[in-house]
């Protein structure tokens, strides 16, 4: 039986192939654990914005502080459809009740601590989806697979999951 709490994952973490080169960062491991406790909801922000797969990579750029999405080469800006795509969806999150995300480490959409570049020093910001997370729900559980990896601070996070009203 699925658990009543929801928490959103990286679809790419849990095997999707949604990443910009089709293909994914499945953690089998960490979705196993995982799931015996809460259900687990895939979403991709780039995909789910509208971009297609295989796409052109991007990064962030400009200031740390409101960083914009661009395609590296073409110097497309994406910050507009992700932006409105992550308002919509996270809306959508609310009456959902989801109660934690975990997102994919260094990505510019996703990652939690994301290389901004710029002519200055090296800078850094959240990915543009985790952004928009932390801003509507400050207090929402945000984790990545990185941490996960550690037993000790996958049970704390399911402990804030499992705590978060
Ligand atoms: S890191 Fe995020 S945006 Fe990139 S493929 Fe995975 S889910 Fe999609």
């Amino acid at each position: 039986m699925n658990s009543p709490i929801t928490i959103g994952i990286s679809a790419c973490l849990f095997g999707k192939n949604t990443r910009y080169d089709g293909g994914h960062r499945h953690q089998p491991q960490l979705i196993e654990a995982l799931r015996q406790f809460v259900t687990l909801l895939p979403l991709c922000p780039e995909v789910e914005c509208g971009l297609g797969i295989p796409r052109e990579p991007m990064r962030l750029e400009g200031d740390p502080e409101g960083p914009r999405l661009l395609t590296i080469t073409s110097r497309r800006d994406l910050t507009a459809p992700m932006l409105a795509w992550a308002a919509q969806r996270l809306e959508a999150f609310a009456k959902e009740g989801l109660q934690g995300l975990i997102l994919k480490s260094r990505s510019p959409s996703c990652g939690a601590r994301v290389a901004v570049h710029g002519e200055g020093e090296a800078a850094f910001s959240p990915g543009l989806f985790v952004r928009a997370c932390q801003e509507r729900f400050p207090d929402l559980p945000i984790a990545n697979e990185e941490e996960l990896c550690d037993p000790a601070r996958l049970a704390a996070f399911l402990k804030r999951v499992t705590d978060h009203k």
